[in-house]
């Protein structure tokens, strides 16, 4: 099974429109000839217009690091499906575990967001992993497992070529941010536990055809070994992403 990989970079809360802009001119020349991969970028929603312009013309895709579920409202400080897509992003994370941890996010919202998402026609990022308590308590598959039926709930129904659209981003809440990376065994364990949650819940083709990332601490230097797992089909990548060389040899792990 040959799925193609995606190499996101989540800027998180860094960055200006001006910093912005010079990353994307810089980055472009660095990854103009590569086409094996698909490259993503999430910046902040002030950005968003700013990265579009400055990537148009390239492939490119942009996205936001979270959407809201409802497709407008009084929803203050939020980022609706229809704002994202009128400037032109194609993509959104969704469930980050920065947003679960500060910000309140549970499984049923992270589904909301996920169909939301889907009805816009985005590519969606659903972002799921264990924190280290559930890992020492020998609980990560467990947990895996709760995440993916939460965040997946009432999508069989749809259609085939929508589910395919979905992507997962399985990352260790403790090598997020923290210089800990997930061994490459430790990290295609948890990516065949996901696959087979997402076969028992919608069969193993659309299971063989998803793409599930990995993210947490990967670097230049640890790319390769991680990326190069059959299993993991591309990489969520916050810190490192905020280089544009740093990012280019990412891209071409
Ligand atoms: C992330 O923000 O999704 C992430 C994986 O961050 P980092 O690469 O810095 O661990």
């Amino acid at each position: 099974m040959s799925r193609k990989a995606l190499i996101a970079a989540n800027w998180k809360m860094y960055k200006t429109p001006a910093e912005a802009k010079a990353f994307v001119d810089a980055f472009l020349p660095l990854v103009a000839d590569h086409t094996r991969d698909e490259i993503a970028l999430f910046p902040s929603p002030v950005l968003l217009p700013t990265v579009v312009e400055a990537a148009r013309g390239s492939s490119i895709a942009i996205g936001a690091q979270n959407i809201h579920f409802a497709e407008e409202g009084a929803y203050t400080g939020e980022t609706s499906a229809s704002q994202l897509a009128a400037i032109g992003g194609t993509h959104t994370l969704i469930g980050h575990s920065e947003r679960r941890q500060y910000f309140g996010e549970t499984d049923d919202i992270v589904n909301k967001k996920l169909h939301t998402a889907l009805k816009h026609g985005f590519v969606p990022v659903v972002c799921i992993g264990e924190v280290l308590g559930e890992r020492e308590a020998g609980m990560t598959a467990s947990v895996l497992k709760i995440q993916v039926n939460g965040a997946f709930a009432g999508i069989k129904g749809l259609a085939a070529e929508v589910i395919s659209s979905i992507v997962i981003a399985y990352e260790p809440v403790w090598a997020i941010g923290t210089g800990k990376t997930a061994t490459p065994e430790m990290a295609a364990d948890a990516h065949r536990i996901i696959r087979a949650e997402v076969s028992s819940l919608l069969g193993s083709d659309v299971a063989a055809n998803m793409r599930i990332l990995y993210g947490g601490s990967v670097k230049p230097d640890n790319a390769t070994a991680l990326i190069g797992q059959e299993e993991i089909d591309g990489a969520l990548v916050g810190g490192a992403s905020l280089k544009p060389d740093s990012f280019a040899s990412i891209v071409k792990y």
